[in-house]
Order: C-alpha cells, then structure tokens, then sequence
C-alpha cells in the first residue's frame, strides 16, 4: 500500500502522518526530514545535496529518487509506504508515478487535509518553538504552563524566522499555485481523499481510516 499525505502548512499533516505510521506499520518517507539528514553524510552525495538545500534551489526529482531507494533499501519489511511531502508537483508525480510502475507499483491514496487560509494563518502566528530542544507549541491551542517557557526543557520559546505573515503567505500561494495542480492530476485518477483538517485530531483520523477501509485498503 502506498499512500501520499497533502495539504497545507500547520493542517496537521504531520500528526495524521505519525498516527498512520503506526497504526499500519508504514514506513514514512518525509522528505525534508531525510533531505536534511542526507544534507548531514559526508559523501559526496550528502554535499550536493546540502548545496542545494543552502542555496534553496530545489532537488532534482533524479536525487529523490535516489534518496528514496537508499532509505528503502536500509529499512525492513513494513506493509506500506507513507509519502509526506514529496511528491508536490505535477512534474514530480509524473515522475514518481513512473518509478513506482517501474517496481510494479502505484499510489493506492492521496489523503489531502484542507484548511482554510486564515486558520492556516492563525494556527501559524500562534505557534512558538523552543529555543532549545525544538519542541512547537500554540498559544491557542497548545499552550505552554507557563507563558514563554518549554514545558520540556525550561528553554525559551520563540517565533520562527519562517513564520512571518510574508513567508506565511508566500509558502500558501505556492501551496495552491504548485501543489494543488498536483491533487488535480491524482484526482483525475480516482485516488483523492479530500478531509476536513479543522477538526479535532482523532475525529480525522478516523474519517481516514473509514474512507481507507471504503476503498479495500484496509
Ligand atoms: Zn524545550
């Protein structure tokens, strides 16, 4: 089974990512997570990759495939794969549709978590991360026990550098220029789960395991 999981920033991708994980045995192939430890390997691999991401060019769609390969390679044997973040493109999911075929393969399911543009906004403008271990926390919604301090570690809490109302706006025009063309391509195949992300989180995880179990999935 191979799922991929969409949708804008702070929609709570992440956190349905990780229940998946784990409920299904999946693996979790979350790009910019592995593209920045790749970025970390002394080889000469790891520095063109870390060329890249500094100079904030993008990754040919070559080398993630690469990246792919080599993490599958090091992992057991689990019952799916989980894509997060990758691919985001019409261009890359041609693309990847491609590799999969080559290994007999397709994307069984594209779980696509919406949300409004200004929740998205409020959700980030509300957010702080530690300073020190790098825990995020929301003032709204998951505040801190005392105000400006991590629960975790005692650091201090900050607003990050990417989470101005510029960049904010600036990564959601992306979002709906690039990346919702892309949910267009899938949907034309029959495979997009379209969910409510401004719900509570166990309210949507359920609706994705109900809409997985719909389609034979499961
Ligand atoms: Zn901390």
């Amino acid at each position: 089974m191979n799922l991929l999981i969409v949708g804008p920033q702070a929609s709570g991708k992440g956190t349905q990512a990780e229940k998946l994980v784990d409920k299904f045995n999946l693996a979790h192939i979350e790009m910019g997570g592995l593209l920045r430890n790749m970025a970390k390997e002394d080889s000469s691999f790891g520095k063109q990759v870390a060329e890249l991401i500094n100079s904030g060019q993008l990754v040919p769609d070559e080398m993630i495939i690469e990246v792919i390969n080599k993490y599958l390679a090091n992992i057991g044997k689990l019952d799916g794969i989980l894509f997060d973040g990758f691919p985001r493109i019409v261009s890359q999911a041609e693309y990847f549709d491609n590799f999969l075929s080559q290994k007999g393969q397709k994307l069984d399911l594209v779980v696509y978590l919406t949300l409004p543009r200004e929740e998205v906004f409020k959700r980030l403008i509300n957010r702080r991360i530690c300073s020190q271990c790098g825990k995020v926390f929301n003032i709204l919604t998951n505040p801190p026990k005392v105000e400006g301090i991590c629960d975790f570690c005692g650091g201090a809490l900050v607003i990050r550098e990417d989470d101005t109302p510029e960049k904010i706006n600036k990564r959601l025009d992306g979002f709906e220029n690039k990346t919702v063309p892309m949910i267009e391509y899938y949907k034309q195949k029959g495979i997009v789960e379209k969910l409510d992300g401004n719900r509570p989180i166990e309210v949507i995880f359920d609706d994705v395991v109900e809409r997985m179990k719909k389609r034979g999935l499961l």
